[in-house]
């Protein structure tokens, strides 16, 4: 199960997230910031998100990192 993580220091809220991987990242609706979706959400502090995620979304969060502006997502 991969570990993904937004910082959300470096998050911009620019959205690229949740369109390349909308089963995984979200905007949370009070910060306008990125956060990990449920059910894959294991901690959701005020600097990071972290979650969980089966092994079939892997490509998606990567490319999320990958399109991710502000280098605010890491995989792994
Ligand atoms: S792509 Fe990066 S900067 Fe944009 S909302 Fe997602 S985590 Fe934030």
């Amino acid at each position: 199960m991969p570990k993904v993580r937004v910082d959300k220091a470096v998050c911009m809220g620019c959205g690229a997230c949740w369109a390349l991987a909308l089963q995984i990242f979200e905007e949370n609706s009070n910060t306008f910031k990125s956060r990990i979706k449920e059910p894959y959400r294991k901690e959701d502090s005020g600097s990071e998100s972290i979650g969980e995620i089966p092994d079939n979304l892997a490509g998606d969060a990567k490319a999320a990192a990958e399109g991710c502006p502000t280098g605010a997502i890491t995989v792994g």
